[in-house]
């Protein structure tokens, strides 16, 4: 049944579109009022789709205490209560909980930043609501509202359909067929399957063409999608390349560890160290030398990433996405609106054989020729004028404060044109309504609509010159209609070249009188005239392309536009010369007859002209063949491929319809260029932080696995107690490392060139750079215990306590510097690094020094890691050690023994 609250089992194909109408008292011409949609919503619940996946606070806890650190842990928590050793037993339990909460912590904040990204990508839907048509969050849609929607739309709810103008489905998403559906208003029978429901919307799926009004009926999980929703939920977050490569590396590290662990613990009974204290120091040092945190730190430092990146407008929906975008070294952009500022304004208009520039003025209302001002007052412009408010379906309100306007900025402009010329577009609609429309796709290049004038029929054709220019038969000069001859052809599309060249967006203008109503209407037309319209580049786009060629990153301008009017503005915006190769999207063959040499001149062309959304797709192909990571723009329904074969897919926020942001691994509020090169750097630093962190956390493992080794291996009178190592590892693990991972850009970042697709986090240069460093902290902390017992003590008899304290302090602060080490920026000293000048490094710094006088003032801590107070000359020597030890590695690195 069909209920007007909340949709329901609905069969509202079967009925006539007045009856759902009535049944959901819904008023198709006014819509639902603001109070009832409200009153609507309470009953029937947001229209979403329930997440079964997500993960709640208790999972999330839950999920710290399961791995094998923690039950390693456990398992020496147990040995030191069965040796009544309560205060190791207490304090490792400790231990296992204070992982656990910051593990919490981080997972938390990473699905927070997750959540907050998803509420940014939310579509809106066109509703009629208190008699107007609105954009409401798809989660407001409720059944009984009236929405529009057209080409590239995702439908938002389950709708019965009760107008439609050449509507085309794409309903693969829900039966799987993915060929267009086409759609009609007649009621159809009752035991019609799915795929065959022609009248009806389904939630999930889009609008491939044309566009349609429909009244919902079901939202929500009472919608098919809903229905089927637990079989297409995707299965939860999966993890990225990295956070895999990082997994993997994470268990292989345990395993060495393991052995190592094995080894010491054989070693120390051999050497005929106490069973329990080894074996306690061997799961110790097992803790302490595998960076368990590694992944969760990796994902929090991704979605960091993409939050710093939504405060810059851009949305990046998958994590993986960030990283692919350190990588990314071909850019494919569309011009209008991504280059341009897509204000696309007339300034040119020609008819017959006069042609004049215009100055639009919409203060005084008033179009100034600047040259031939007599074109104004004749039939072809009057015609052109009328094409221009007819074939269009943008809207511009000039009398609200401020002024709106909606749809294709290329209509704003012509509407704006009309408004000038002392016409309302209100006007003309009134006189001629609308009948019919073939709307407009970058495909055909061009737009028209039937309109009722009288007992006649009035069609108004718009688009590119070379294609509406062969559906003209004749041409309108002076009064008269005069055949269209292939030598006037040549003469247009020659006035249309030079306009052009000189950066223009040239449109054509047709049209026809017919006595009946036709439904392919497209044929016959008569040329009116031309409209050149200029679309100024944005200002901050050469810097950015500057900076791409700096970053060894290709930039390509594929744009639908002329050839001319590309090279002109690539010409402006720095991106090709004069001498570069324009390809034409007519001299581009399909992809599997391509040449070698075709291949090589596409690789090489900075500007694609006229080109259709399966070149698009075939340029990634290539590219992608050529092993380069690409980045593709696009904003239409059928660049859809193009964008999901891309390496990253980038839709305009703006401009884009909502398919294209579906599929786009990012968006871009804005719709600049210049957001994606700040997307690509942010992929490069977040990259860069990665890696930043996990050297400083191998690096400082590695340096108490040696110490621990050494003490085994040598039988050393001294070495570090179990709980010291925990301690170390949780004071110098986790801030040092989240706050590596929130450092801003190194100041050469984007002069070094991309990564190659299979760059390892840590290769040979930073496995030795990693050894190195451990070597040189391990080496000064046992420098320190042995400047401090023979040079200051001078004693005969070990102090074994003293040794150890200087041993386990030394290593604290010498790991906490280290951080510091972490800048990899060539030529540049140490302080002037980003990581020196990192506030949250100096956060971590201070609070884990602040923790580490803590464990010596504090009675308990110090009574539970065995420190005893001593003199001003061992303070002296531990706080030299550390800083020689970064001395050392600075000096190494200025020589270059290490990165
Ligand atoms: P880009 O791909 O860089 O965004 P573009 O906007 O010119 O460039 P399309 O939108 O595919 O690409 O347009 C291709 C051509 O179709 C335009 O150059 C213009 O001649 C014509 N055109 C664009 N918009 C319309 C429209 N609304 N109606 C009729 N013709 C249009």
């Amino acid at each position: 049944m069909l209920t007007a609250e909340t949709g329901g089992i609905c069969i509202p194909w079967a009925e006539d579109q007045s009856q759902v109408l009535e049944k959901l008292h819904a008023v198709k011409e006014t819509g639902l009022t603001s109070p009832e949609a409200a009153r609507r919503l309470e009953i029937a619940g947001p229209n979403s789709i329930e997440s079964i996946k997500r993960r709640g606070l208790l999972r999330i806890l839950l999920n710290q205490f399961v791995s094998p650190f923690v039950l390693l842990l456990a398992i020496a928590a147990g040995l030191s209560f069965f040796f009544e050793e309560w205060l190791d037993g207490i304090a490792i339990v400790a231990v296992i909980l204070i992982n656990a909460v910051i593990g919490f912590f981080m997972e938390f904040q990473a699905e927070r930043s997750m959540e907050t990204l998803k509420k940014l990508t939310m579509v809106p839907v066109r509703a009629l609501r208190d008699n107007r048509l609105t954009a409401i969050p798809s989660e407001q849609v409720v059944p009984g509202d009236i929405i529009f929607v057209e080409a590239g739309d995702m439908i938002a709810a389950d709708a019965r359909l009760f107008q439609a103008a050449q509507l085309q489905t794409d309903e693969s998403a829900l039966t799987g067929e993915s060929l267009p559906v086409g759609k009609t208003t007649v009621a159809l029978p009752r035991d019609i399957p799915l795929a065959e429901r022609s009248n009806m919307l389904y939630k999930g799926t889009f609008v491939s063409k044309g566009n349609g009004y429909a009244v919902v009926v079901c939202t929500g999980m009472k919608t098919e999608l809903g229905a089927i929703a637990r079989l297409v939920q995707q299965a939860g977050q999966v993890a990225t390349p990295l956070e895999k490569k990082l997994q993997v590396f994470s268990r292989k590290l345990i395993w060495v560890t393991v052995a190592l662990a094995v080894s010491i613990f054989i070693a120390g009974l051999v050497n005929g160290q106490k069973l329990v204290e080894m074996l306690e120091t061997s799961i110790a040092l097992v803790v302490a030398a595998v960076p368990e945190g590694l992944p969760i730190v990796a994902t929090l430092a991704l979605a960091f990433g993409m939050l710093r990146m939504a405060r810059h407008n851009i949305i990046v929906k998958k994590l993986s996405s960030v990283e692919t975008l350190g990588g990314t070294n071909v850019i494919c952009t569309d011009k209008t609106g991504t280059l341009t500022q897509n204000k696309i304004t007339a300034s040119f208009i020609q008819i017959g054989n006069s042609s004049s520039a215009i100055d639009l003025d919409p203060g005084s209302s008033s179009v100034r020729w600047l040259g031939d001002s007599s074109i104004a007052d004749t039939p072809a412009c009057r015609h052109i004028y009328r094409i221009a408010a007819l074939c269009n379906t943008a809207s511009y309100q000039h009398d609200s404060v401020p002024e709106k306007e909606s749809g294709d900025p290329l209509e704003v402009g012509l509407l704006k044109l009309v408004y000038c010329a002392g016409i309302t577009q209100e006007t003309y609609n009134t006189q001629f309504p609308k009948v019919d429309e073939i709307p407009f796709s970058s495909d055909t290049k061009v737009m028209a609509t039937l309109h009722r004038n009288g007992q006649e029929f009035y069609i108004a054709a718009k688009g590119a010159v070379e294609a509406l220019l062969f559906r003209c038969t004749t041409v309108l000069e002076a009064d008269t209609i005069i055949p269209l001859t292939e030598e006037r052809k040549k003469q247009w599309l020659m006035s249309a070249e030079k306009q052009a060249q000189s950066g223009l967006r040239v449109l054509a203008f047709a049209f026809r009188v017919s006595k009946e109503k036709e439904t392919d209407f497209l044929h016959r037309l008569t040329l009116a005239g031309l409209i050149g319209f200029i679309d100024p580049p944005r200002p901050e786009v050469p810097a950015a392309i500057e900076e791409c060629k700096s970053a060894g990153i290709k930039v390509v301008m594929i744009t639908g536009d002329h050839p001319a009017t590309a090279r002109n503005i690539a010409m402006q915006l720095g991106l090709a010369n004069e001498s570069d190769a324009v390809i034409h999207g007519s001299a581009m063959k399909p992809f599997d007859q391509l040449t070698n040499e075709d291949k090589e001149l596409w690789l090489h062309a900075p500007v694609f002209a006229r080109v259709s959304p399966e070149h698009k797709l075939n340029l990634v192909k290539l590219f992608q063949e050529r092993k380069m990571i690409v980045g593709m723009t696009g904003d239409g329904v059928n660049d859809a491929p193009a964008l999901k074969k891309a390496d990253i897919g980038i839709a305009m926020g703006q401009r884009g319809t909502q398919v294209a942001q579906d599929v786009a691994d990012m968006v871009l509020k804005d719709d600049a260029f210049s957001s994606i090169v700040v997307a690509i750097k942010q992929g490069r630093v977040i990259f860069d932080n990665i890696r930043k962190f996990v050297i400083f956390l191998l690096s400082c493992n590695l340096s108490e696995l040696l110490l621990i080794a050494a003490a085994s291996i040598l039988n050393l009178h001294f070495r570090l107690f179990p709980l010291q190592i925990l301690f170390i590892n949780l004071v110098t693990d986790v801030l040092p490392a989240l706050a590596l991972g929130l450092t801003e850009a190194a100041p050469h970042i984007m002069q070094r060139r991309p990564y190659s697709s299979g760059t390892p986090v840590i290769d040979r240069k930073r496995w030795s750079a990693i050894f190195t460093y451990s070597v040189v902290i391990a080496g000064s902390s046992i420098g320190a215990v042995f400047v401090s017992h023979v040079l200051l003590h001078n004693q005969e008899k070990f102090n074994f306590e003293l040794c150890n304290n200087i041993l386990f302090y030394t290593l604290i602060l010498s790991q906490i510097l280290h951080v510091f080490n972490m800048s990899f920026e060539r030529g540049l000293p140490f302080y002037r690094t980003a990581v020196f000048r990192n506030k949250y490094v100096w956060y971590a710094v201070g609070s884990c020094i602040l923790i580490t006088t803590l464990s010596y003032w504090v009675v308990p801590m110090r009574k539970v890691l065995q420190v005893s107070i001593y003199s001003w000359e061992d303070w002296s020597v531990v706080v030299f050690f550390p800083i020689l030890s970064l001395v050392i590695i600075q000096v190494l690195k200025k020589i270059r023994w290490v990165i």
